[in-house]
């Protein structure tokens, strides 16, 4: 139905209440403009602090002035949908050695789709509403400072951990954004709840996130590196891990959620349902060992729709290794062992390491087993060498 609204506010009260008629838990509205956080920006990716993450750094002009997108933008609608569980449903055991070590917003359906689906039911009903409206949708894909916008747009103040943090709702919600040829007034999602936020700051003197990720990665309030970050390496890095990745990624094998999880606006978050967000069956009944051997069939049946997909079936297998090495656990030198044939030389390289954590005779024999190997690959030989240089050296005091 085509509609008539009065007024640019009564316009964004209507998109507000659109989008939270399509599933998104938050919604509001801001007017386009040039970045304020633009600077900021830039000398983040100076400082090299986007690691490898090249396509980050491109179209900074449009990051400048999200306008450029699109002829005619001049509004944004943003939206939020939280990913924190239902309590004692969906939380993986703290032993389970896969999915407690897995980021929360990936063990269920790829978000992108989760949001988009969402995204083109809003858009079709705002052009069907408004003819000759055109709108865009982003899901952390485009060149938009989504934080920046969604902060306007009263969705969270930006925290110490680099997340938008709600006063109430935390930080585990998922952003995204319909930037519209419309003329809405600017509309916060605090104002739409009747509960107007004016804190800019809600970190105040708490340094927990800080203190607690694991590889410094949070250099200074507000300043993430990526080079040190886990989830730049379980997720974003291709091939093989530098030595220095492998210790610093610990058990993780896809994100990393500390600097969440010890923030004490996440300790009290109200539940919100969207099931879609849940870790289904097939993939709940994978373990550790199991991803370590995943098969191409197996992985595309598995992991059909998860975000989890983005690192590729190699490199799930390679942080499974990883994530093996560093729990030591004996039980796994079969498997770890193996994989030193695997068809991916990267994931047979990354079991040779695991198998040098590890240590012990199993681990030793099986390393020399493959190493005797005269058509071995040269660059597992080298892992190997070192591996079995790690285990002798454990060893040594035993030795002599
Ligand atoms: Fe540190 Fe993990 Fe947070 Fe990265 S995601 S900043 S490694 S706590
Ligand atoms: Fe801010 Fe503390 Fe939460 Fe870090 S842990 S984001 S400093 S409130």
């Amino acid at each position: 139905m085509v509609e008539t609204p009065a007024t640019p506010a009564e316009l964004s009260r209507r998109l507000v209440a659109w989008a939270l008629d399509e599933g998104f838990d938050r919604a509001g509205v801001v007017r386009l403009e040039p970045s304020r956080q633009i600077d900021a920006f830039e000398r983040w990716l100076e400082r090299g602090d986007h690691a490898g993450m090249e396509w980050i750094a491109r179209r900074t002009e449009l990051r400048r002035d999200p306008r450029g997108l699109w002829p005619g933008l001049r509004s944004a609608l943003c939206v939020a949908l939280q990913y924190h569980p239902l309590v004692g449903e969906d939380e993986p055991a703290a032993d389970d050695a896969l999915w407690s070590r897995v980021a929360r917003y990936a063990r269920g359906r790829d978000y992108h789709e989760v949001m988009t689906k969402r995204l083109r039911r809003l858009e079709q009903r705002i052009v069907a509403a408004f003819p000759g409206a055109a709108a865009r949708w982003y899901v952390d894909t485009g060149p938009i400072l989504e934080r920046e916008m969604a902060a306007r747009a009263g969705l969270g103040v930006q925290a110490k951990n680099t997340h938008l943090l709600h006063r109430v709702h935390g930080s585990y919600f998922l952003l995204g954004e319909l930037l519209l040829t419309l003329d809405a007034a600017p509309l916060r999602a605090d104002e739409v709840e009747g509960a107007a936020d004016p804190a800019t700051d809600l970190c105040g003197r708490c340094t927990r996130c800080l203190d607690h990720c694991p590889t410094d990665a949070l250099r200074a309030p507000y300043r993430l590196d990526a080079n040190r970050c886990i989830s730049y390496w379980t997720i974003e890095h291709r091939g093989d891990l530098p030595e220095a990745a492998r210790e610093m990624v610990g058990e993780w094998v896809f994100g990393c959620d500390i600097c969440q999880e010890v923030c004490p606006y996440n300790v009290k978050v109200p539940a919100a349902d969207h099931p879609e967000l849940r870790l289904p069956p097939e993939r709940r009944a994978l373990d550790l060992v199991g991803l370590l051997r995943l098969g191409r069939d197996e992985y595309v049946e598995r992991f059909r729709k998860s975000p989890m997909k983005r690192a590729k079936l190699e490199g799930l297998r390679r942080n499974a290794a990883v994530a093996l090495g560093h729990r030591g656990d004996t039980a796994a030198v079969g498997a770890l062992a193996a994989t030193l044939d695997d068809a991916s030389a990267v994931v047979a390289r990354h079991a040779a390491w695991a198998l040098g954590e590890v240590g012990g005779a199993e681990a030793r024999s099986a390393l020399s087993a493959r190493r005797a190997d005269p058509m071995l690959e040269p660059s597992l030989g080298v892992e190997i060498d070192r591996a079995l240089a790690r285990i002798d050296a454990a060893n040594w005091p035993a030795a002599y």
